[in-house]
């Protein structure tokens, strides 16, 4: 089949156990294929009755995309892992990350602003970099997603507007930027620097201005500009969710939803919320020196051409602390990433990796996390006292050692008193909000919260637990209905506990534009005031998170203070909490094999088919967003699964704080007074 030697070929085969042999078939591997007639398929116009058709590879696999040389920046190693598919524990469906983002929203508006734009269609046997070159032969053209590929590097372009010799090259981005308060160039920082926030952004850019120029030649000029979500503009109808049309993405074409305008585009050009930032200085800055893309992308894409791990090194630091190739245990080929990263030195258990503040070790002179390897250290409890430093960070990290040491968690004596600033009913409160770029109404800004959803277990004096939650599940704006139906549930009295500064926040921007919009239903602006305040300066929340950072330390927690790491530290040290009634449901396992609360929570399974369990924050936005803006939220027992999934996670959150702060009781009082069955 294959005797042209002058062509090459692609097949993607779309099998489970490919990965097996090394031939990676997921999205992220082919995200750019371009796909040619089936093998048989005598209804081709080409007349070509198999690949044949596909006369050039487009695999991530042959050039270094944009993603990949940033991936390249934080460490080379991970390109050497992504590629030979090393066991990870990156998030499995890009899908959803892609719906979060809501960056083919932001996208889709930008386009609006282009009405005579074209994307980027390959003729066939042509790739998608030769119908760029093809349609940039015209005098003046604008394009969406062009390509451009040159020396490995391929660049694809958002937002292409040619006029005769001068390319405007537009990269879209969901990030926000306030115009208003924008004083000088947001780019930069107070000593005119590239600000840290805006530098992969940038960097971006200035990838894909390289490319572009280096297939373009010195007589094109190139001038960059970023795209991205002014949040100071408040929209008009036309630049608002209803204006977007989504289609759902085509499983078997490995696509991702799209979004298109439909709203009125004049009025759009009159008010929208999108800034145009001329980045031409940062990018030439960028561009400049011996780190740049320019001088470091050629030598990566030709390791990445060649195979060559050595020229892929691994980059040991900090950073590999939250490194997706960090996982427990080893694939059925015996490949551990971290483990041959760090040799010996990932043997230390606890590692020294999962000290509170890693990158704040050392007191003066002591190197960090650098002179620990020097010294050959990679345990927690082997970290010698002088390497602390003085103050809060370094005195909890000596905490942390010591509880290491010992095997027992320690409870500082601001534990007790802290604690007893909170008065019965105790209301457990867990909020999930979302952002999302586009708004939802007219009038609102660009990245409004939404509040959809709240969990609130409530332990009443006498100790009795109960619990209710509410959820939207509609396509409107929920934030009066989610403050009233939280005050029929939280009252008057009682202490509303929480896990972060996040539920504060929210209400107080709910209660910011209630008041903008001139009070909402009677009394809620009033009743909203007091949640919104710490109980130690006058209001009713106390922020369990506070207490746990001041005053709790667990050798488990691995230097870490979320409630799921909290939780699953005190889970497992405390098999009093797992005879508890209010807990048996969430116990699997016994002794050490004990599994935490969240690894017991199920995927939702229906006659709609299987929604994913959801575990952390981000994954119920993107429940969420999945839910009311995804592929199938038309149908009903799909979203029925979505909602289940999501109160089943939110419900568990503030559980969560319920088990810690009962053995936090415990071990201050001595005894379970307020705990009872
Ligand atoms: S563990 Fe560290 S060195 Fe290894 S791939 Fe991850 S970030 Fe790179």
């Amino acid at each position: 089949m294959f005797t042209d030697l002058s062509r090459r070929y692609s097949t993607v085969v779309r099998q489970r156990r490919t990965p097996s042999f090394r031939v990676y078939n997921d999205f992220q591997a082919i995200k750019i294929v371009r796909l040619g007639p089936w093998y048989g398929d005598k209804g081709s116009s080409s007349g070509c009755y198999s690949l044949l058709g596909l006369d050039v590879p487009e695999s991530e696999v042959s050039v270094l995309s944009k993603s990949s040389y940033k991936l390249a920046l934080v460490c080379p190693r991970k390109l050497v892992y992504r590629r030979e598919r090393y066991p990870s524990s990156a998030e499995k469906d890009p899908y959803l990350d892609f719906l979060a983002d809501g960056g083919f929203l932001v996208e889709a508006v930008a386009r609006a602003l282009f009405p005579d734009g074209q994307i980027i269609a390959p003729q066939e046997g042509e790739t998608t970099a030769q119908a760029t070159a093809r349609l940039l032969r015209s005098e003046n053209v604008d394009l969406f997603e062009a390509v451009f590929e040159h020396g490995g590097l391929s660049a694809r372009v958002d937002v292409l507007s040619k006029r005769g010799g001068v390319i405007e090259l537009i990269e879209v981005k969901a990030k926000s930027v306030n115009m208003e308060r924008a004083d000088g160039s947001p780019l930069r920082g107070t000593r005119g620097g590239i600000s840290a926030e805006w530098r992969p952004y940038l960097e971006d850019v200035a990838f894909q201005v390289h490319v572009v120029r280096s297939v373009m030649g010195p007589s094109c000029t190139v001038r960059p500009k970023l795209c991205v979500v002014d949040v100071s503009k408040a929209c008009g109808e036309a630049a608002t969710f209803s204006a977007l049309d989504l289609t759902p993405r085509d499983e078997r074409a490995f696509g991702m939803p799209t979004a298109h305008y439909v709203g009125d585009v004049a009025a759009l050009r009159q008010n929208h919320f999108l800034a145009f930032l001329d980045v031409s200085a940062e990018v030439e800055e960028l561009l400049s020196g011996p780190d740049s893309c320019a001088a470091v992308a050629p030598s990566i894409a030709l390791a990445i051409l060649q195979g060559d791990r050595s020229c892929l090194k691994p980059a040991i630091g900090t950073h590999c602390r939250d490194c997706e190739y960090r996982v427990d245990g080893t694939d059925e080929s015996g490949r551990n990433g971290f483990r041959e990263c760090w040799g010996g030195l990932a043997a230390g258990s606890p590692h020294v990796l999962d000290l509170y503040r890693i990158d704040k070790l050392g007191g003066r002179g002591e190197g960090g996390l650098r002179g620990l390897l020097e010294r050959g250290i990679s345990a927690i409890s082997d970290i010698p006292d002088r390497m602390f430093a003085d103050g809060e960070i370094g005195q909890r990290q000596r905490r942390q050692v010591q509880a290491t040491r010992s095997g027992r968690d320690w409870i500082g004596p601001g534990m007790g008193p802290a604690l007893a600033a909170a008065c019965a009913p105790f209301h457990f409160v867990d909020f999930e909000t979302s952002r999302m770029p586009v708004p939802y109404h007219a009038g609102m800004r660009p990245y409004g919260q939404v509040a959809f959803q709240f969990s609130c277990h409530t332990v009443s004096g006498d100790g009795a637990l109960s619990h209710r939650e509410w959820i939207n599940v509609d396509d409107r704006y929920p934030n009066i209905e989610f403050a009233m139906a939280l005050r029929d549930v939280i009252g008057d009295a009682g202490t509303m506990l929480v896990w972060s500064a996040h539920e504060r926040t929210a209400l107080r921007e709910i209660r910011e534009q209630l008041l903008r919009e001139g009070g909402g239903p009677a009394g809620l602006v009033d009743w909203l005031e007091p949640p919104t305040l710490d109980v130690e300066k006058g209001g009713r929340t106390l922020d369990l998170y506070n207490i746990c950072r001041r005053h709790y330390v667990h050798p488990a927690m691995g230097g870490k203070t979320s409630i799921k790491a909290v939780l699953q530290a005190v889970w497992k040290g405390n098999p009093s909490l797992h005879v508890h009634p209010w807990f048996a449901a969430y116990v699997r396992g016994e002794g050490d094999s004990v599994r935490s609360p969240y690894e017991v929570l199920a995927d939702v399974v229906t006659d709609a088919g299987i929604v994913a369990a959801v575990r952390e924050g981000t994954g119920a936005m993107r429940a969420y967003q999945d839910m009311l803006y995804g592929r199938r939220r038309g149908d009903a027992a799909y979203k029925e699964a979505c909602r289940r999934a999501l109160l089943e996670y939110c419900k568990l959150d503030t559980l969560a704080m319920v088990i810690v702060w009962t053995h936090w009781m415990e071990r201050t009082s001595g005894a379970t007074s307020h705990v009872s069955a």
